[in-house]
């Protein structure tokens, strides 16, 4: 089989799932190639649902878990978006697909070499501009383009970090895996003037987050 046909049926199957359902997304996964995001010796299993090694025993998400937080990101063309912890880069670009060409996706990775391959696949997605990875410490946020209509963590956190808050606009949603180093909710929260509105969804397993909010 194709990488192409193996991907059609990867999404046939996240919708047969009830993961993923809006069109946006269902294109977007049907779009960007997850096996140019893999080392090459983890490509015949690109389009399997599990998180494959990506290096520096950082991981690349299984498709159902990105395609959960795709839904749940609640995304529309022309959005500003910051995510932290961009690792191949897999998930980024497909927000940017979903987000248009008007939209920007900021990717924090702590790690120069990920962050390195990661501007390589999306290079060859031809997303170059539309995704811009950073190297630093994403719990932080990036002050210099904020504020950010959505902001995504995909790292296990012991709490929201307080900047990441100050640099969601009025009204943005925010959503993270919460919990602690080896079992996290996903929770999502939305930003209403001084308060925040928060939604708990099921259960989720990302690597920590490293870094000034992250575990130590
Ligand atoms: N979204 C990624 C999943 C990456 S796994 C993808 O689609 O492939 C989480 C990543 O977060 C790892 O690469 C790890 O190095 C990175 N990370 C951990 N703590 C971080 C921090 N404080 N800032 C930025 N990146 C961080």
């Amino acid at each position: 089989m194709s990488y192409e046909e193996e991907r059609e049926r990867m999404v046939i199957n996240l919708r047969r799932r009830g993961h993923i359902k809006s069109k946006e997304v269902v294109e977007a996964m049907k779009a960007i190639p997850r096996h140019l995001f893999v080392p090459e010796a983890a490509r015949p299993s690109a389009y399997h649902d599990t998180p494959l090694p990506i290096g520096e025993g950082q991981t690349i998400s299984a498709p159902h878990m990105v395609g959960i937080m795709l839904e749940k990101l609640d995304l529309s063309r022309g959005q500003n978006v910051f995510e932290v912890g961009g690792g191949s880069g897999y998930h980024a670009a497909l927000v940017a697909h979903i987000i248009g060409e008007n939209g920007r996706v900021i990717s924090m990775e702590r790690i120069e070499s990920l962050a390195e391959r990661a501007r390589e696949a999306i290079k060859r997605c031809g997303l170059e501009g539309r995704v811009v990875v950073i190297v630093g410490d994403g719990s932080l946020g990036w002050e210099q383009l904020a504020p950010y209509d959505r902001i995504f963590i995909t790292c296990a956190s012991p709490e929201i970090p307080p900047p990441l808050v100050d640099q969601l606009e009025e009204g943005g949603k925010l959503l993270i895996p919460l919990g602690s180093r080896y079992l996290q909710t996903l929770v999502q929260v939305e930003k209403k003037g001084k308060k925040l509105k928060r939604k708990s969804y099921g259960g989720c397993v990302f690597v920590p987050l490293v870094g000034e909010y992250g575990f130590s």
